[in-house]
């Protein structure tokens, strides 16, 4: 074959082919792409096939571990003086060959294309290097469109699609194209920045969001939870819990199956919320127990709670208790546990639910001895003394005290700001993520090691 008659009838063929256009300044990229198309034109007349100096990509016989560590293999196999994107680029080159050739490209080829390339031994340590260590962009792009198409398919038909959806769709085909979860929760972010409005998520350009099945439901399981701090930023040992029972009594049965921790005193009524007659139970069995002699009490206008001869001496074993009560309808402004700390039992129990329909968790938070179990151990954890700024910040922000404690941290900071990132369990032979880290001894745990093993200090 003669080159000089390719290029010819490949000019003809262009110059024919193609509209009438402007001459231009010819441009460098311009320039190169003739090196390459010589190239492939003299190695098709030399008769020479693509597949006879294929590269010998042979696994190599190194041991995978000196692959592992990053440093080491830069190191070992000469790869500092190219970048990530490079052998990115190279790689995707070899293995983005025309059909004309069923094996990659010819060594020839690539070194015309990347001269920087010493010798051919580069080629399989750019692969085994992009494999230990470069290939998490592209998985994480492959997610970001594998969950969007998951959106796409729910919501043609018209679900509703939450967050935690989302989330959960990332781990599950993080898991399948073996992504880590740090990179799952990357991809996730990038979807719904995308596509969040408000409730529903609703992709770009819809108009109207339908909905037509909730993905999950809704339990409503009253109780209530009475935690009480002092000025000093402390939480009070114990914390009062109210169940919803029928009836409002709990039966011999179901006290026997009761779990006791003891750091929460358990009663119920009907609504689940705190009737007059509990009220008085909390205060003998709760509340004088645990302050002083002489007590100034601050409290909310909730029927039950106000009346006067609850605290009276007589009433109260001797000790001297002052109540205030807050004025109806500004708890939100000034009662201490409004202004600021029952939002932080809230951040920790909505850390809980959620982890839970993220992972598919099989435990039942609804079920009694789960919401006593949740209630101690949200309770011990908020007990922990990185808290006290905290607590003392909810009585600056309703303007009972003068001093700001800021800065300080709160229960999203210190509990759960790995849980967003893959790192493993720190209980012996548990390869789960992590879902909290202790706010007493800094332990970081899955949500069985903390939740169902108890940890409890
Ligand atoms: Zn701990
Ligand atoms: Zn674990």
């Amino acid at each position: 074959m003669n080159a000089q008659n390719i290029v010819s009838a490949l000019s003809d063929l262009i110059a024919n082919n193609s509209p009438v256009t402007q001459q231009s300044p010819i441009t460098s990229q311009e320039r190169q792409m003739p090196e390459h198309l010589a190239d492939t034109v003299k190695l098709m007349t030399s008769g020479q096939k693509e597949e006879e100096s294929m590269l010998d990509e042979k696994e190599s016989e190194e041991m995978d571990e000196d692959w592992k560590d990053k440093e080491l293999a830069l190191e070992k196999y000469h790869l500092r003086s190219f970048s990530q994107e490079f052998m990115r680029q190279v790689i995707d080159f070899i293995d983005h060959a025309g059909p004309g050739s069923k094996h990659g490209r010819s060594w020839k080829t690539i070194h015309h294309r990347f001269r920087i390339i010493p010798d051919r031994s580069y080629i399989p340590h750019f692969r085994k290097y992009l494999e230990h260590h470069g290939t998490k962009r592209q998985k994480t792009q492959d997610l970001d469109s594998l969950v969007y198409k998951k959106l796409v398919d729910a919501r043609q038909k018209n679900l509703v699609v939450h967050d935690v959806d989302i989330q959960r769709w990332g781990l599950k085909i993080a898991k399948e194209i073996k992504l880590d979860d740090s990179h799952a929760s990357h991809g996730q972010t990038g979807v719904k920045k995308e596509l969040h409005s408000k409730r529903t998520i609703s992709s770009v350009g819809e108009k109207r969001t339908f909905a037509a099945v909730q993905s999950k439901n809704a339990t409503t399981h009253s109780y209530t939870l009475q935690p009480t701090i002092s000025l000093d930023g402390r939480l009070l040992e114990t914390i009062y819990l109210c169940l919803q029972k029928q009836g409002g009594k709990m039966g011999e049965q179901v006290k026997r199956h009761l779990f006791q921790p003891k750091n929460v005193i358990i009663t119920c009524s009907a609504s689940g919320k705190l009737t007059a007659s509990l009220v008085k139970y909390w205060r003998d069995n709760y509340f004088l127990s645990l302050v002083d002699a002489k007590c100034l009490l601050l409290s909310d206008s909730y029927p039950g709670q106000n009346r006067e001869e609850l605290y009276q001496p007589e009433n109260c074993g001797g000790k001297k208790v002052t109540r205030l009560q807050i004025p109806q309808n500004t708890t939100d402004e000034l009662q201490p546990l409004d202004c600021y700390f029952n939002r932080q039992i809230k951040s920790f129990l909505k850390a809980c639910y959620h982890r839970v329909a993220l992972y598919e968790l099989d435990i039942h938070l609804h079920e009694r001895n789960n919401i006593i179990r949740l209630g101690s151990l949200m309770h011990n954890q908020l007990s922990a003394d990185v808290f006290t700024p905290m607590k003392k910040y909810a009585w600056f922000s309703s303007g009972l005290m003068r001093e700001d404690p800021s800065p300080f941290v709160g229960v999203n900071q210190v509990c759960f700001a790995s849980s967003e990132t893959h790192i493993q369990c720190e209980e012996k032979d548990c390869d789960e993520s992590v879902f909290i880290t202790c706010a007493r001894c800094s332990k970081k745990l899955c949500f069985q090691h903390f939740f169902t093993s108890y940890h409890f200090h």
